[in-house]
């Protein structure tokens, strides 16, 4: 039996902070991994995508050369295992920092398996068992796969097994019209491949404001991805060689053929071999862990982060969560979930960024609203830069001028949506950063100019 003052279990983007900070604070750490060190993000997520995202941008503007007067001799060819291996050494590069950083630091004890609850304050690791007064349990999520009919007699692709692919899919179907499914289907057509985005509901990006979705379809479509909607009852069964998907569209084929299946149905946490049970610890009825503002369970002295605790689903709410646990045990700063504002991306070509509240959520808050927009045809270096598609927006209330929300559908959308994102940190009204002077040419510039003409929200 190891004693130690704290136990984190899983090294994503909250447990490798958080075993920095506690070790720094005099603490005897034990963290354990069952995986690759970095999780999600680092391994299957976020990097590894955005490597790819990178390839795929590349491919694009190569195809569109010609358009800058830049002419390529002969065709353009995407080699797949390259791309691969180029997301292997970005992503394998992050992989081994946080394997050595943990490995390394002082009064932390790493252990690589998987580890569970034997109580509130024990934890088994293998043959090995642990206790601590404080158990942090940062252990993420997975793919999630749905019931469909037929699904577990063909072969299927999820996010992990995307990482591994090293030929290209002459037609990738991808089931699910959201985040991920985006991301990969127009990766994979700039690669080359034939895409079928399948999605149950009316729209792709459900959560998103309609006009966000409209544009994106259109974005998709004009580069030759099939959008099926409205996919009621999705089936799968093997077709010779092929996989056949069924759809039930009200219109075009009720059934498609591709020769490879991505399911992009959303993501489950790993909480369902835990041990949560022996500790008590409670979760809600889709197995996220219950947690209160502080990230504390119903256990004292058990915290859950990232993931798991179902108040995120991204790498920087995860690493926030880090953030808030610190700030209460180790700097008497009382941080809460609550004070952080909702803000993500969505990077397909033009990146979405967005920040605070959908127009949907702002007209059922039933405040009065002031909304501005401007499409990224009157943007000049959008313009210069051949990169028109989508447009910017942002609500802002009325009495209080302060930004209610925004979305950036644009080049450099991801990196823009920041200067609105910090205003509303800052609680600002919109007036100051409408007299603001930005720099020319930028996208940023404009957002002042459509600060200038709110009109009430429809
Ligand atoms: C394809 C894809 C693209 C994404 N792109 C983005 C993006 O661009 N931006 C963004 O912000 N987010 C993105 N995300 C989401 C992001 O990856 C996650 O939100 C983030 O990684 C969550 O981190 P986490 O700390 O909760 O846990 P994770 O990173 O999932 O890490 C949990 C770790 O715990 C380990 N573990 C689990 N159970 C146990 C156990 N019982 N014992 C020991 N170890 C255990 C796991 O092996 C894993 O290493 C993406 C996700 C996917 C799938």
């Amino acid at each position: 039996m190891a004693a130690y003052d704290a136990i984190i279990i899983g090294t994503g983007q909250a447990g490798p902070s958080l075993a920095g900070r506690l070790t720094k604070a005099g603490m005897k750490v034990a963290i354990a991994e069952r995986g690759k060190f970095g999780g999600t993000c680092v391994n299957t997520g976020c990097i590894p995508t955005k490597a790819m995202v990178a390839s795929a941008y590349a491919a694009r503007m190569a195809q569109r050369a010609s358009e800058y007067g830049v002419h390529l001799g002969g065709g353009v060819r995407v080699d797949l295992r390259e791309v691969m291996a180029r997301k292997a050494l970005i992503s394998g590069e992050s992989n081994r920092g946080v394997e050595s950083w943990l490995k390394g630091m002082a009064n932390c004890t790493v252990y690589e398996g998987h580890a569970r609850l034997e109580g509130p304050r024990a934890v088994s690791v293998g043959r090995e068992r642990l206790t601590a007064e404080r158990v942090f349990l940062n252990v993420g999520g997975r793919a999630w796969k749905p019931e469909m009919p037929g699904i577990d007699d063909v072969p299927y692709l999820n996010n992990s097994s995307m990482m591994k692919l090293d030929t290209l899919p002459r037609h990738l179907i991808i089931v699910g019209g959201s985040y991920i499914g985006l991301e990969f289907g127009q990766m994979f057509r700039r690669f080359g491949s034939e895409v079928t985005i399948v999605e149950m509901k009316s729209r792709l990006l459900p959560r998103e404001d309609e006009d966000v979705s409209a544009a994106i379809r259109e974005i998709l479509e004009a580069e030759g991805i099939a959008v099926r909607l409205n996919a009621k009852c999705i089936r799968a069964a093997t077709q010779g060689a092929d996989i056949g998907v069924g759809v039930d569209c009200t219109d075009g084929a009720p059934e498609i053929a591709g020769s490879h299946l991505l399911l992009a149905t959303g993501r489950r946490p790993n909480t369902d071999d835990l041990g949560l049970e022996k500790a008590g610890v409670a979760t809600d009825a889709r197995g996220y862990i219950t947690v209160d503002d502080q990230l504390r369970t119903n256990v004292p002295g058990i915290w859950a982060l990232g993931d798991c605790n179902g108040k995120g689903a991204f790498t920087h709410t995860s690493y926030n969560d880090f953030e808030i646990v610190a700030a209460n045990l180790l700097d008497g700063d009382s941080r809460r979930v609550s004070d952080r504002i909702t803000a993500y991306a969505l990077y397909i070509d033009p990146p979405l960024g967005r920040a605070g509240m959908s127009d949907d959520e702002v007209r059922k808050s039933g405040r009065k609203v002031l909304a501005g927009k401007r499409p990224m045809t009157r943007v000049g270096r959008a313009v210069e830069k051949g990169e028109t598609q989508g447009f910017m927006k942002v609500t802002v209330d009325a009495e209080s001028k302060q930004i209610l929300g925004a979305a950036i559908l644009g080049t450099g959308g991801d990196e823009v949506i920041h200067t609105i994102l910090d205003m509303m940190y800052a609680r600002a009204p919109y007036t100051v950063m409408q007299r603001a002077m930005h720099i020319h040419p930028t996208v940023s510039e404009f957002i002042p100019t459509m600060m200038d003409k709110l009109k009430p929200l429809q």
